[in-house]
């Protein structure tokens, strides 16, 4: 079938379509009804049908597979390496099944797994999913304050954490962040889980805190059924940033996630069960729940975990080879990793492509931030299979924007992520009227047309009026979902994405809210006021750049004062949010470029930032303003 006729399927006949794809994953009771779009922009699917991920990813394939690899551990942070077959991984996804019980944790509790990359926290999202309790991953690269407001929102029962993470041979002690967090938070879990990797000490705190080894030993050859749960039950929720300081908790289904992921790994990642799937993304981000843990898994592929940079071997020694050398060892056929990191390979000398056997290889999907084309060119030369964008978000789960070569073989084009994928009704509208841009080129938001396919946010957690309101209610007049997006579609139908329309910004492919950052530099004693902007970044992508207003006026004209503020800040915003946040130059000014309503210009900041127009400036109450955000950038120049 041609993917035009695939797609045209999926809009004009949904329920057909979906039913088809159902059959990919196995139920416990057949679902009764394909979609209830009763209530929208709620989207229901698959109701009356039971199901559970866990059992699609592994219990399943036991009958099949029980000896082959299902995941692959590799860190170059501690030099381990080790393979667990669907057997093994289902005996210790059932001890951590085990333990988390023994703690009290049942279905629909949650539990927030603060973890670094390693096997024990797939483990974990496996038997919260086997369990039916709501998994909820924080990325361990956060500190306290943002791992706090997650706590406070999620309210878990219980918290997975290690003693430490590391990063380039820095151990990062995660206890003392988790233990802060948690003296922050107005909510306290009745327990906290803690794995001890021997890297970092830890306090305990009697009565809460919970060693993980004693208790799994306890729980060594405990057999913990699947809980069947409904299609349309909770499976997680994952936080994102957004316009307002508040991160938004994404909260998805079961069955729906299920069949989304299983038609996506066909149909767009063209993987089989029996294969090594690779992706270097982290299990606190979307694409790390879908494409690490579960996607490959329910497609009864061994995934590679991998924990360390991607310039650093097994040795522990500078190593720009490394994940060549696990696409040869473990024969990887499909690879997902992000443009940001691939610009970091690309410093690396280009022969290391060469020494390894890549013939395996298919395909390389990179997504979370724009491909630019001299990226794309040196690694599409350098590996000679298709590299392949796809566009999504945390909140669809699985791609929206890509080709689905498992349907139909698609050329891709470059600067490009694809066409909309099926399930999906892509439109581009004017932002101010609302009205359907056709024609080719011609810029507008990107949204989706309900009702949402399989696997998308289901709302924002504990808050359906905050999902309606913020997504379903952006456009005049329209009740469509905007991805905040900007984008462009030419005349044969292929998406070009320019760059958001809100105020998150893209730093190496990571998603952050520069109202977040903005809240944190503002908390500081010293600070009057604060813009905090994406500016254009050779390698990461964007930055996140800073420009203060000091409460002591005094630091615009001491250039010492003024570095001493700057690396305050900057440790401020490491220590609440995590270095990722940090951002990367800390400017102080006498005042701000704002409208005379009090509205912050952020993109006129972002634009001269970047040595561009700032475009229309009538609103602008102190033209002054802008003229010392442009001096101040091009001192530092
Ligand atoms: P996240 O929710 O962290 O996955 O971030 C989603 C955002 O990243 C999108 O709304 C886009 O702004 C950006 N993004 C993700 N993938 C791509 C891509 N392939 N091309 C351009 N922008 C992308």
């Amino acid at each position: 079938m041609s993917y035009a006729a695939f797609y045209r399927h999926s809009i004009e006949s949904p329920e057909a379509f979906w039913a088809e794809q159902a059959k990919l994953i196995d139920w416990q009771t057949p679902p009764r009804q394909i979609l209830d779009d009763s209530r929208p922009p709620f989207a229901r699917w698959f109701v009356g049908g039971t199901t559970n991920l866990c059992h699609n990813a592994v219990d399943r394939h036991l009958a099949e597979r029980a000896d082959q690899p299902a995941l692959i551990a590799v860190s170059t942070e501690t030099g381990t390496e080790r393979t667990y077959s669907f057997r093994e991984l289902q005996g210790q996804v059932q001890r951590v099944a085990a333990t988390l019980v023994s703690l009290g944790v049942g279905k629909g509790d949650r539990v927030l797994i603060y973890m670094p990359m390693i096997a024990e926290a797939a483990f974990t999202m496996l038997a919260c999913a086997r369990l039916g309790a709501i998994h909820c991953v924080v990325f361990g690269g956060f500190a306290s304050g943002s791992l706090a407001s997650r706590i406070e929102d999620a309210t878990p029962k219980v918290v997975v954490s290690a003693d430490a993470g590391s990063r380039g041979g820095k151990v990062i002690a995660y206890k003392p962040l988790l233990d802060e967090a948690l003296r922050l938070s107005a909510h306290k879990p009745d327990a906290v889980l803690l794995f001890d990797r021997g890297l970092a000490p830890m306090d305990l705190t009697e009565g809460r805190d919970h060693l993980a080894a004693p208790l799994l030993e306890k729980h060594r050859d405990a057999q913990v059924p699947c809980t069947w749960l409904d299609a349309t039950d909770i499976s997680y929720t994952i936080y994102t940033s957004g316009t307002t300081g508040r991160p938004k908790g994404v909260q998805r289904d079961v069955g729906g996630y299920a069949v989304a992921l299983a038609a996506s790994m066909k149909h767009i990642f063209d993987g089989h069960a029996g294969e090594t799937y690779f992706s270097t993304s982290d299990i606190g981000w979307v694409v790390g729940h879908s494409y690490i843990v579960y996607g490959p898994l329910i497609a009864g592929m061994a995934t590679i975990m991998y924990e360390g940079l991607p310039t650093q071997g097994l040795d522990r020694q500078p190593d720009g080879g490394i994940w060549w050398q696990l696409v040869e060892k473990y024969k990887v056929t499909v690879m997902f990793s992000a443009p940001t990191a691939v610009r970091v390979l690309k410093k690396q000398d280009p022969a290391l492509l060469k020494k390894y056997d890549l013939s395996s290889l298919r395909a390389l999907f990179l997504a979370g931030e724009p491909l630019d084309e001299p990226t794309a060119r040196w690694i599409s030369e350098g590996l000679r299979v298709p590299i392949i964008d796809n566009y999504w978000q945390t909140e669809s789960g699985w791609p929206i924007l890509t080709v689905a070569n498992g349907v139909e073989p698609t050329p891709s084009r470059f600067g490009s992520p694809g066409v909309p994928m099926y399930g999906y009704k892509v439109k581009i509208l004017n932002e101010s009227t609302g009205e359907e841009l056709t024609g080719p080129n011609e810029k507008g938001v990107v949204v989706i047309e309900g009702p949402t396919p399989p696997g998308f946010m289901q709302t924002v957690w504990k808050d359906d009026e905050r999902f309606v309101n913020t997504y379903w209610k952006s456009v005049r007049g329209k009740m469509v979902y905007s991805t905040f997006d900007w984008g462009i579609r030419d005349a044969d139908g292929y998406y070009y994405i320019l760059g958001r329309t809100d105020d998150v910004i893209n730093v190496a492919g990571h998603r952050l809210g520069t109202r977040e950052i903005e809240e944190s530099i503002s908390g500081h004693a010293k600070v009057a006021e604060v813009a905090v902007v994406g500016v254009a970044d050779n390698l990461k992508g964007q930055v996140a750049m800073a420009f203060v207003v000091p409460r002591d006026g005094a630091v615009l004209g001491d250039a010492q004062a003024a570095l001493v503020l700057e690396g305050e800040v900057m440790k401020q915003v490491s220590d609440q949010l995590g270095a990722l946040a940090r951002p990367s130059r800390v400017h102080f000014v006498s005042v701000l470029p704002k409208t005379r309503s009090g509205k912050l210009l952020r993109r006129a900041i972002q634009a001269v930032c970047e040595g561009r127009d700032p475009g229309d400036l009538t609103t602008i109450e102190d033209p002054s303003a802008l003229q010392q955000i442009r001096q101040s950038v091009d001192v530092s120049r």
